[in-house]
């Protein structure tokens, strides 16, 4: 492999770019996790991120984990083998988190989907109806369906279950949407809230989050699971004075405190309206391509990935492969049983209007290489939409 100069373009969903700022800040020696230099750092980032969250009833735990440690917490605290729960097939993730909950000994109901649509509340309130007895002990969601680029309303499925006046467990998977897509952990009363580091976070993999309500703890109290690394309790009791009960990744909580800083200069609202403008004007191409998105209901259209089907005749594996050979650009694979039948855009984390246009760009051109049949106009679209609401956003010269 040879030199690549310039930019290499990362626009998989997830590792996102990791901005300067936060590499220069995870750039320090690991210092001792049990001295005050360090409980002074991580009690600001507790509070930070329960901004982040949107929790102050809540608290929150840090593991060195990927997404998937969060999700296994998650479970292991909350629930009890045998406990049945509600998972619904948005796509590969949640297929995924369904696998991990049936080897962890849950009876999960997985409500079969078509991968083009996002979780349908009204569905959740009937079939909560239904469970007079409450048998069901957890509804648990993927927020935004990172393989599909499907966000489920989380508020509307918390609406159904209070609609059917059940106790079950809110749980949902965050890992592509927290701190790039509005969420609010407490106001939605979700229970379980799980994140990782490396998406709108802006920090490379390497931490799993659990934000947890006054319920879910209550519930952790009386679970039947076995945990040992990833028991609530433990790091809680730690976490209170700064510490943890294991060795934490020092340097990674040296760029969250970095990227919490960052995300708090930016101001939450204005992170969320950029990942939505992005999304904007990405499907703005995609439709000036003439290519079809794999979400189908405009509603649920993703803030932070577009997943883009190919033609029929065509697999999207070698695209990416094109594109990464000529343009140096990485885009998401298919994951699942969309292998080769898609191709994905991530639009989140540390990312601007330019970097956009470069990536569509690069999609653009690397369309032609590879001979997929597309419309020419794709990244004019994406332009004219940016460049909009720049302007409506400008304010008038003093002098006008
Ligand atoms: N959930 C979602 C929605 C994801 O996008 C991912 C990873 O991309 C995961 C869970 C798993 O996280 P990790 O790969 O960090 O273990």
């Amino acid at each position: 492999m040879t030199y690549q100069p310039g930019w290499h373009f990362v626009q998989v969903p997830g590792p996102t770019n990791v901005p300067q700022r936060v590499l220069r800040a995870i750039d320090m020696p690991p210092i001792d996790h049990r001295g005050p230099e360090f409980a002074k750092l991580t009690l600001g980032i507790f509070e930070g991120l329960k901004r982040v969250f949107k929790t102050s009833e809540g608290e929150v735990v840090i593991y060195a984990s990927s997404g998937s440690g969060a999700w296994e917490a998650a479970i292991e605290n909350a629930l009890s083998p045998g406990d049945k729960v509600l998972m619904f097939e948005t796509g590969q993730f949640a297929v995924l988190w369904h696998q991990m909950a049936e080897r962890l000994g849950l009876d999960a109901e997985f409500v079969p989907g078509d991968w083009r649509h996002p979780i349908d509340p009204a569905f959740v309130e009937a079939r909560l109806s239904e469970d007079r007895d409450h048998t069901i002990k957890a509804v648990m969601a993927v927020h935004n369906e990172t393989s599909t680029g499907i966000m489920s309303d989380i508020a509307a499925i918390r609406r159904a279950i209070d609609a059917a006046h059940h106790p079950a467990l809110l749980m949902v998977d965050t890992v592509s949407s927290l701190a790039s897509i509005d969420y609010r952990h407490d106001e939605w009363g979700v229970d379980v809230t799980v994140a990782g580091s490396q998406k709108g976070l802006m920090l490379p993999p390497g931490l799993g989050f659990n934000a947890i309500s006054k319920k879910a703890l209550a519930a952790a109290a009386k679970s039947g699971c076995r945990r040992s690394y990833f028991s609530w309790a433990d790091q809680l009791s730690q976490n209170r004075d700064g510490f943890f009960p294991q060795t934490p990744a020092t340097t990674l909580l040296y760029g969250l405190r970095e990227s919490l800083k960052m995300l708090e200069e930016e101001g939450l609202e204005n992170v969320f309206a950029r990942h939505r403008r992005h999304a904007e004007a990405t499907r703005r191409a995609v439709g000036a391509w003439g290519l079809e998105l794999q979400c189908l209901d405009p509603a649920a259209y993703s803030p932070t990935v577009t997943t883009i089907r190919v033609p029929a005749d065509h697999d999207a594996d070698a695209f990416r492969a094109t594109a990464l050979e000529h343009f140096n650009i990485s885009l998401g694979a298919g994951l699942g049983k969309l292998k080769g039948r898609v191709f994905r855009i991530g639009h989140l984390g540390d990312f601007n209007d330019l970097m956009l246009a470069g990536a569509l760009a690069g999609v653009q051109m690397a369309l032609g290489v590879h001979g997929i049949p597309h419309g020419e106009d794709g990244v004019s679209a994406a332009l004219t939409y940016l460049e909009s609401v720049a302007k409506a956003a400008a304010q008038p010269p003093a002098y006008a």
